[in-house]
């Protein structure tokens, strides 16, 4: 009867996380995976000329991202697989081409320990 309980405990849990696929993939939003990376405004992210503004003109802040604006326009909001909260494309960059992603962050120690990864974004179609 015990393992019984467990099973139906791991579907539930399998169900949920196929669940939260199909929230991110609904008529309303279009996904991709992306390379995303992070980045802060100190000089060795931003080089020496770091001011602490997006190429948008908005000063820095949590919430904001560079992209590829021929892929994502600045404006465009994106939901971030693994963060809550929407984010918002304010800055690009040289390197940043194609499906790539840069979150701001506000150490250069967090952003280097987000590293390189692989995920979903979400793009609100609306
Ligand atoms: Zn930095």
């Amino acid at each position: 009867m015990k393992s019984w309980r467990i099973v139906g405990i791991v579907l539930g849990v399998l169900l949920a996380s196929f669940g939260s696929v199909q929230v991110a993939d609904t008529a309303t939003s279009v996904g991709r995976w992306m390379t995303v990376t992070a980045y802060c405004s100190c000089t060795k992210c931003c080089g020496e000329h770091a001011a602490g503004y997006f190429a948008s003109g908005e000063k820095v802040y949590w919430g904001g991202v560079a992209a590829d604006w021929r892929v994502l326009p600045p404006g465009t909001k994106v939901e971030i697989q693994g963060f809550i909260g929407t984010f918002e494309v304010e800055d690009t960059g040289r390197v940043i081409k194609g499906p790539r992603l840069d979150i701001w962050m506000p150490t250069h120690r967090e952003a280097k320990e987000f590293g390189k990864q692989r995920l979903w974004v979400a793009r609100n179609a609306r």
